[in-house]
């Protein structure tokens, strides 16, 4: 009998099997497709490792600033593709290796619950076989959904992550939806030299992120040949000629249809249950994805769930912790999943990142304190200088307290800089605090400490208001 038999290999379920198998259990994993999931075939590892290319080519557009010169620097789509599939396959060949060194039963296969305390496996090859155990966890992930409007299931028009799989840099693009995906690809395929076009029908782009940095991010993104319509409906997509047309009107009522050589759509995700019929197990379910308790535990005791599955917060750090969570507490532990500290990053260029609430969520949440804004630009970080990224800036949110509520960057290395401020709050530190603390020298990293000292008072590199 194991102890779990985890559905779903990835980044909820797999991470879930080593920390089971680190704790002493005897754990199976059921992966109907690639070890790693969406995050490392089609998700984050992916879509990164194409930005890495877009930052090398930016780079060496501008690499006569640095006193290089590079004759005729320009992008093989094969080329960078292959490299985008070899990293792939480098971390999935990683996470197998790391399943088999704990011992992780791996099953290739579709799984199917028959009861709290039976799974049956179709394995690939077509043998079947039930497998005994004292619990489950469901971490069969989530999938795109698509626009309801005409011309959207049209051949070529490119679904969520369909779209890595372009394989020449489309002329024109047009990318319906600003969320973090729509964003990430839009800015790629804009550094990648094509023109493109964004419709989202919220007034802004990026919803969790702060206003003033989406905001800001709208303009940097315009010089990567990026346009952004917000507030805008789209009508339908129809082919023909090898263009496709996408029909749009912006908020006043001005149409903005283009046509375009691509359509991505990326407008949402939605919970996957790979099949397992979750009605006739019991097992609640809400608009969204699975329920879970704190302990990630379904309504049905003794089968737990994790990730997007969930259909929460689409993050595959989340989903990992998720599924640590779950199995700690199959394994013994007393464990509640805490959501109290989640960096998030976009991987636009420059990026965004953050932690904790936005200036208006806070101002939201204290209305009579009030709450204290600090800034801080990378133009007058040293570092950023001398790497020729000095786009953006830090922003801290505090209480009267000076407890930090949120901070936000958008700029070079922010998917880094950003523990920082999570360790902070995770501390529980205050802007004081963070404000004493020493930073290396020349780091962007001082551009945070900046932000923080200048809650109260001024940062040191900033020039003086008082004259
Ligand atoms: C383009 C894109 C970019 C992204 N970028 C980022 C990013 O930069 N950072 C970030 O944090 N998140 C990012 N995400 C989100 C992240 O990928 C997901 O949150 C994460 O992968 C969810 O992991 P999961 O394990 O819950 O689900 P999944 O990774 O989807 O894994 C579920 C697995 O279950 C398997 N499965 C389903 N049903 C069955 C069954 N019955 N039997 C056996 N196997 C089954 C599936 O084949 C799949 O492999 C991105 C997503 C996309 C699409």
């Amino acid at each position: 009998v194991f102890d779990s038999v985890i559905i779903g290999g990835g980044v909820a379920g797999y991470v879930a099997a080593i920390k089971g198998a680190q704790m002493g259990g005897k754990i199976a994993l059921v992966e109907k497709d690639r070890l790693g999931g969406t995050c490392l075939n089609r998700g984050c590892i992916p879509t990164k490792a194409l930005v890495r290319s877009a930052e090398v080519l930016e780079l060496a557009g501008k690499c006569s600033e640095f006193g290089v010169e590079i004759a005729g620097a320009s992008l093989d789509v094969t080329r960078v593709a292959a490299r985008k599939n070899r990293v792939v396959s480098q971390l999935v060949g990683g996470v197998q290796l790391l399943l088999k060194s704990w011992g992780v039963e791996v099953h290739t296969g579709v799984a199917r619950i028959l009861d709290p305390g039976r799974v049956e496996v179709r394995e690939n090859d077509g043998t079947v076989a039930a497998i005994e155990t004292r619990s489950i966890i469901i971490a069969t992930g989530s999938r795109p959904v698509n626009l309801p409007i005409p011309g959207a299931d049209s051949p070529g028009v490119l679904v969520g992550e369909a779209a890595l799989d372009i394989d020449k840099i489309p002329k024109r693009m047009a990318v319906i939806g600003a969320g973090v995906i729509g964003m990430e690809f839009a800015s790629i395929f804009g550094v990648f030299g094509s023109q493109v076009t964004v419709f989202e029908k919220l007034p802004g782009i990026l919803p969790p992120v702060d206003e003033e940095m989406s905001k800001r991010l709208v303009a940097l993104l315009a010089r990567r040949g990026v346009k952004v319509h917000t507030g805008a409906s789209v009508d339908g997509i129809s082919t023909g000629g090898g263009l496709k047309r996408v029909s749009a009107r912006d908020a006043a009522g001005n149409d903005v249809s283009v046509e375009a050589d691509t359509v991505v759509v990326a407008v949402g995700r939605r919970a996957d249950f790979g099949g397992i019929d979750l009605d006739a197990l019991g097992i609640e379910r809400d608009r969204k994805g699975i329920v879970v308790d704190s302990h990630m535990m379904t309504s049905v005791p003794g089968i737990y769930a994790a990730g997007d599955v969930l259909g929460r917060t689409w993050l595959a750090h989340v989903a990992s912790h998720e599924g640590i969570a779950a199995i700690r507490n199959i394994m013994g532990d007393d464990c509640e999943m805490s959501y109290g500290v989640i960096p998030s990053c976009v991987f636009t260029m420059p990026e965004i990142a953050w932690v904790g609430l936005t200036e208006k969520e806070a101002l939201a949440a204290a209305p009579t304190g009030g709450i204290d804004v600090s800034r801080f630009p990378f133009s007058a970080n040293g570092r950023a200088v001398i790497l020729g990224q000095t786009e953006g800036m830090v922003k801290v949110v505090s209480d009267s307290n000076g407890r930090l509520l949120g901070v936000h960057i958008l700029g070079p290395h922010a998917d880094d800089l950003i523990h920082e401020a999570a360790a902070a709050m995770h501390a529980g530190e205050t802007v004081k605090g963070m404000g004493e603390m020493i930073h290396a020298h020349p780091t962007l990293a001082e551009a945070l400490g900046e932000a923080f000292l200048g809650v109260r008072g001024s940062p040191i590199h900033f020039m003086s208001r008082r004259r």
